[in-house]
């Protein structure tokens, strides 16, 4: 029982109502799914999919209430079906901007809607399973790559997991290894590479067949063949998918509909690439210095 009693306090010092003594099952299981952040609550408007776009508006954010705002003011689009750079310095918010729409966290000021709902009134469940998240910190399971793969959605079948990885160009490497599918990785076995680790990433991703994409790009290159491949396999995938990218490839930032620069928690310039070239500001400054240069 000892172990419960941070959880009671954090659901009393989230100052939750009497209504979540007698929460539905849903709340419960959002509960446990985030028994971290207790006061993320689901809401109850089930989600069937985005029609138009997630708005933020002017919404703020601080990770406690004494530090400075991580995001302040925010007013941004992003469309259905779309991809969405988002750029900026170290620090300057993209992070936190991706965690407010998984909504591991509410936001302070403002409000963000999913069309013409608040995402707080929106089934948590619901949303979470519309969302898959390609990260660079992709945790591999001391497990078999199957079961990493499966992760994405436990009741897949062989079929679709090979169909997953086939589709994330990761079924090369996979068959090259000792027992295929069956191999060991992660802390107990082989120990895979960045390049392959960012295909589990992606072939679990795919196995959701998510609605909305997110990509955390990795700033450290990869060798180029698997950069190749995991971009050609991305680009297929984004098709016709609502994709969010914390950008740091310049070809993600090139053939993004829209980029949203951030600096210090505020969005500072938006639009197309032509458009955020000819103002010459920061994000022309960025483009310069990071990405050209990474081409050379
Ligand atoms: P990077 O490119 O380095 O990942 P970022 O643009 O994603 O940076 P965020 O990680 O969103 O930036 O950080 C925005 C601000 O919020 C920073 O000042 C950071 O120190 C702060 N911050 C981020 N995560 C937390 C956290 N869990 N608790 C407290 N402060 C945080």
């Amino acid at each position: 029982l000892y172990r419960l009693q941070p959880k009671v306090k954090q659901l009393d010092s989230a100052r939750v109502g009497l209504n979540a003594l007698i929460p539905s099952v849903e709340d419960v299981m959002s509960f446990l799914d985030r028994s971290d952040k207790p006061y993320i609550r689901s809401g109850r408007t089930p989600f069937k999919g985005l029609k138009q776009a997630i708005y933020f508006e002017s919404v703020s954010f601080r990770y406690n209430p004494l530090d400075k705002p991580a995001l302040r003011n925010v007013s941004i689009q992003i469309p259905q079906a779309k991809t969405t750079a988002l750029v900026g310095p170290s620090g300057a918010g993209k992070s936190t901007l991706i965690s407010l729409i998984c909504r591991f966290y509410d936001v302070t000021e403002g409000e963000i809607y999913v069309d013409d709902c608040p995402l707080r009134q929106l089934n948590l469940s619901d949303w979470r399973s519309r969302i898959a998240i390609v990260s660079q910190d992709i945790h591999i399971f001391s497990a078999t790559v199957r079961e990493n793969i499966a992760y994405g959605r436990l009741e897949a079948t062989e079929d679709e997991i090979i169909a997953a990885a086939r589709q994330a160009h990761a079924q090369e490497f996979i068959s090259n290894l000792p027992q295929g599918y069956d191999t060991q990785v992660g802390d107990q076995g082989i120990r895979l590479s960045g390049g392959q680790r960012q295909r589990i990433a992606l072939a679990r991703a795919i196995l959701r067949n998510p609605e909305i994409l997110i990509l955390d790009e990795a700033t450290n290159a990869l060798d180029s063949v698997s950069e190749h491949l995991i971009q050609k396999a991305i680009n297929t995938f984004s098709q016709d998918r609502t994709v969010i990218a914390i950008a740091h490839r310049l070809s993600t930032i090139e053939q993004a509909d829209q980029i949203v620069v951030l600096e210090e928690g505020r969005v500072v310039e938006q639009g197309s690439l032509q458009h955020l070239l000819k103002l010459n500001g920061l994000f022309a400054k960025l483009y310069q210095l990071q990405y050209r240069s990474a081409l050379t």
